[in-house]
């Protein structure tokens, strides 16, 4: 790490501790040269595959984008703000786990499905209705009449 004082390339760290709840390290170092002290955090980047969305086009992966999504199908639902943050870092997590570079954006939205099936059924159906293309149409009826199913003995709510 190069001194921003005089730009000198050897600094020495003098403390180093974690902050944030060990999510990230902050580190007084110390320049050989001007002797001049300054502080570095340092913090995991945590590496999302990239979108290929369906016109082939590659973008960076977007969790606003993602939030968004999520929360025009859970809007006037009975769903709480951390439910749905969990669910963000659950798919985030998952898309971490795959390993693969680029990851295409059905997939994603499989994943968010998934997600929403567990939380609200309403948020669910909403967003598959959006997201599903015509050709899953009786997919998506079998997984609606599956829902209506299940409604009576698995809603404690
Ligand atoms: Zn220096």
């Amino acid at each position: 790490m190069h001194c921003p004082f005089c730009a000198e390339t050897d600094t020495k760290v003098i403390d180093s501790r974690l902050v944030a709840d060990g999510g990230q390290v902050r580190r007084r170092r110390e320049c050989l040269s001007c002797k001049e002290r300054f502080t570095t955090f340092e913090t995991a980047e945590l590496l999302l595959p990239k979108v290929i969305k369906t016109n082939g086009v590659r973008e960076p992966f977007n969790e606003d984008k993602l939030r968004a999504g999520i929360l025009r199908a859970v809007e006037k639902r009975p769903v709480s703000v951390e439910r749905i943050e969990a669910a963000i870092a659950a798919i985030k997590r998952k898309l971490q786990a795959t390993g693969e570079r680029e990851i295409r954006s059905l997939l994603i939205g499989e994943e968010v499905m998934l997600q929403l099936r567990d939380m609200d059924h309403v948020a669910f159906v909403r967003f598959a209705s959006v997201y599903r293309d015509f050709k899953d149409l009786d997919e998506f009826r079998q997984e609606i009449d599956r829902l209506s199913a299940d409604r009576h003995g698995s809603d404690v709510d």
